[in-house]
């Protein structure tokens, strides 16, 4: 069991090249994080390489226990690890953030090796016989990114290992510490060689993990642009790839809704991990006979939910990660302002603060071609969209090149149904938004992305399909 210092020493740099870790509420140095090089990568590659005969030849149950050990450690060390993820990523203890990120993990790791994948049986007609297995793979390079470093990491690694392969895993840089001290706990339990992870910048390490070639396949969560990068990294050995890329998840509310009851899950559907989150809610579609009693629902539970340090026990809602995203939001604020849009809540930060807090924002009556509703704003700024005619709230919603997630609102469940089923998006919620859960399979449409995770279609993902016949 660790203690919030004994995990911040396991993982933090002792010599060689660092990184200045920040905790975004304050501004204060957290601890100095490791920066490998292309050389230690190459030898950690290695590592993970000879490990994986020795691993992939345990039984599957074998491997599920040692996956349900990791998944105790990590309960012995919960709140070491979600005070560490809370003053490296932000997000508070409490809510649906550092706590839930963390329970989260155990969650995943635990149903992934609990999730039954037997031999199918494809053929079996007197003359031809042919079954499926799924092999592994061999070494699997795990890429994470800084909103939900934990829990991303756990849906890479949990898969993967289950179907007998080794992991190197290389977490965001302003996130470093929470995914590296995620994989020393989970050491504690898996034998050695199997999860290995390196640290350093994405340009240089992330890429060249891409492009080794005993990286048999590639999980990635993360932009649209960085995707397309390890699209044409991954080419030369025609590495496998499962990109879960960024989202601008539209949600429609139909006129038939209690906006009262509606106004939690909507809420929560866009503000979860303060906005940072790739399948929230990010431009709200609201039909003009309940528009305005949305817009005030959702604003007075907005005004409620606190927003602060995340080491305090009532926030709910944390910084921005880093001083990048802080500027990606305030612009594109800025710009729905000048436009005429109306500020229903919030839109006035305070830039020279030393924490990056941008406070919750609400944005009505806004043009739907406006740069906050059109890219991907990914903090606490929701733009709200009024329209009449169903058709064109669904044109709106299908008119851009992503489609991660996307909700449909009604007390009409078959109507909602029919709506989802015009959706663009590898996800539609009915009455919620962003729901992930470990049994149900995720993934992209269009530019957010190919593959999917979760489930039983996330261990196909991370194995090699074999047909033996005959
Ligand atoms: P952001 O722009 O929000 O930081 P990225 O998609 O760039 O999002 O980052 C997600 C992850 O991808 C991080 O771990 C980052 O280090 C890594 N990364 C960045 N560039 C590359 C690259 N060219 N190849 C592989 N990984 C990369």
């Amino acid at each position: 069991m660790d203690t919030y210092e004994s995990l911040l020493a396991a993982v933090t740099a002792k010599n060689g090249k660092t990184n200045e870790v920040i905790d975004p509420a304050t501004g204060e140095l957290i601890g100095l994080a490791p920066v490998h090089g292309v050389d230690e990568l190459s030898d950690l590659i290695d590592k993970a390489a000879a490990a994986q005969p020795a691993w992939a030849a345990l039984s599957d149950d074998e491997r599920r226990q040692y996956m349900h050990r990791a998944a105790d450690a990590i309960e012995a060390s919960a709140e070491a690890l979600a005070e560490l993820l809370s003053r490296e990523q932000g997000k508070p203890l409490n809510g649906p953030n550092a706590r839930f990120e963390v329970g989260g993990c155990v969650g995943w790791l635990r149903t992934a090796a609990d999730t039954p994948l037997p031999v199918e049986t494809l053929v079996d007609d007197g003359t031809t016989y042919a079954e499926l297995h799924y092999r592994p793979i061999g070494v699997v390079g795990a890429i994470t990114p800084w909103n939900w470093p934990m829990m991303i990491a756990i849906w890479q690694i949990a898969p993967s290992i289950r179907m007998g392969n080794t992991v190197v895993i290389k977490p965001a840089e302003t996130t470093s510490l929470s995914g590296l001290a995620l994989a020393a706990v989970m050491n504690q339990a898996l034998p050695e060689g199997v999860l290995n992870t390196i640290s350093g910048p994405g340009s240089v390490i992330g890429d060249a993990l891409v492009r080794n070639a005993k990286i048999g396949k590639v999980m990635f969560t993360g932009s649209t642009p960085t995707g397309k990068k390890i699209i044409e990294a991954s080419a030369g050995n025609v590495t496998r790839l499962t990109l879960e890329l960024g989202g601008n998840d539209a949600g429609i509310v139909l006129p038939d809704v209690d906006p009262t009851a509606i106004a939690e899950g909507l809420f929560w559907g866009a503000f979860i991990n303060t906005g940072q989150t790739c399948a929230a809610l990010k431009r709200l579609y609201v039909h003009d006979s309940v528009y305005d009693a949305v817009v005030d629902a959702l604003a007075d539970f907005a005004r409620n939910v606190p927003m602060g340090n995340g080491l305090e026990d009532q926030n709910a809602l944390g910084p921005l990660q880093n001083k990048k995203q802080f500027e990606i939001v305030d612009r594109l604020v800025e710009s729905a302002k000048a436009s005429g849009a109306r500020v229903v809540l919030g839109g006035n930060p305070e830039r020279d603060a030393k924490g990056y807090f941008y406070p919750t924002t609400l944005i009505a009556d806004i043009d739907p071609q406006n740069d906050l509703v059109i890219e991907e704003q990914f903090g606490p700024a929701l733009p709200i969209i009024r329209y009449t005619d169903l058709d064109e709230a669904v044109a709106q919603a299908n008119s851009l090149e992503v489609g991660l997630g996307a909700s449909v609102w009604s007390t009409d469940i078959k109507r909602a149904r029919e709506v989802a089923s015009r959706i663009q998006a590898g996800t539609v919620w009915i009455n919620a938004h962003g729901m992930v859960d470990p049994r149900v399979p995720f993934g992209g449409a269009k530019q957010s992305g190919y593959g999917m995770e979760f489930g039983v279609e996330g261990l196909k993902a991370v194995s090699q399909p074999q047909v033996v016949s005959g």
